[in-house]
């Protein structure tokens, strides 16, 4: 019998069995890494850290970090908060949840944000929240397309209002994307919820999403029970999302890059010709 090993951890070898959060069956640890930590029996989508979602989706050694040392505070002494972000700290090598920079993609260079939700759930507070608008800002300043991939539970409560500040900051860095004719495109993966569905996320040019990805406003048993009518069994996943007309296309994860690829190389043409127009 192998050993089992926790889903996260980048170090997976042969002989060690991961189980699937979605069918509960093993699976060769080395296999599932092989299938971008999809299950091969119930195509169920776990969860990536940023390092793998950047991997397995950008020009391999093509990504330079920015803003690595932008760092938060604790603005209103919440309780206990200081030492769960210094734990969260130590378990993901992070800074905070979002990690953002410039990456290639099929050679397009692109500005992008991953959210990370091993990180305090990827909840948006005043460090990732810049870093967001800043990926954003780069974008304008660099003339090219954004990327973003949430996973977030939304705004982050031990911060308060400063949290929900940023869902303005950030809508207000995509405006500006659109006035400078800036493609952006954010992907919805497993959890996109709350405020950050409801502010950077749910306004790009393209939506995409990651199957059976929860997607919502308020958690789905608040949603339940303000519901007249009982809601439908798929409710808050990405192709209920997707039937609502709220998002344009679910994904797979092997078909992400390629995906990403085209609609770069497309819409790459309405930056050329917005350039041209405005030179
Ligand atoms: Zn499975």
């Amino acid at each position: 019998m192998g050993r089992w090993a926790d889903l996260a951890s980048p170090q997976i070898s042969a002989g060690v069995f991961v189980q699937c959060q979605g069918c509960k069956k093993a699976l060769f640890a080395d296999e599932f890494r092989a299938n971008l930590k999809v299950c091969s029996y119930c195509g169920h989508h776990h969860r990536l850290t940023w390092r793998e979602r950047i991997e397995w989706t950008f020009d391999e050694g093509s990504f330079v970090e920015s803003d690595a040392d932008l760092a938060g505070s604790d603005p209103l002494s919440f309780p206990d908060y200081t030492p769960k972000h210094s734990a969260a700290q130590s378990k993901t090598g992070m800074t905070d949840s979002v990690v953002t920079g410039m990456a290639k993609l099929s050679t397009h260079v692109v500005s992008v944000a991953v959210s990370d939700f091993h990180f305090m759930g990827g909840s948006m507070g005043t460090v990732a929240g810049e870093k967001v608008t800043r990926a954003l800002e780069r974008g304008c300043e660099d003339r090219c397309p954004v990327i973003v991939f949430c996973a977030s539970g939304g705004a982050r409560m031990q911060e308060g209002l400063l949290s929900l500040m940023q869902m303005a900051k950030t809508t207000a860095a995509v405006e500006r994307c659109r006035d400078h004719g800036v493609p952006y495109i954010s992907v919805f993966t497993d959890p996109t919820m709350a405020g950050v569905l409801a502010s950077y996320a749910s306004i790009a040019d393209v939506i995409l999403a990651e199957p059976k990805a929860l997607v919502g406003f308020a958690g789905a048993r608040v949603s339940k029970q303000a519901q007249v009518t009982k809601a439908p069994d798929d409710f808050q996943t990405a192709e209920w999302v997707l039937k609502q007309g709220m998002l344009d296309r679910v994904v797979e994860r092997r078909d992400m890059r390629a995906t990403l690829s085209t609609l770069i190389h497309t819409l790459g043409y309405s930056l050329r010709n917005k350039e041209a127009r405005i030179g």
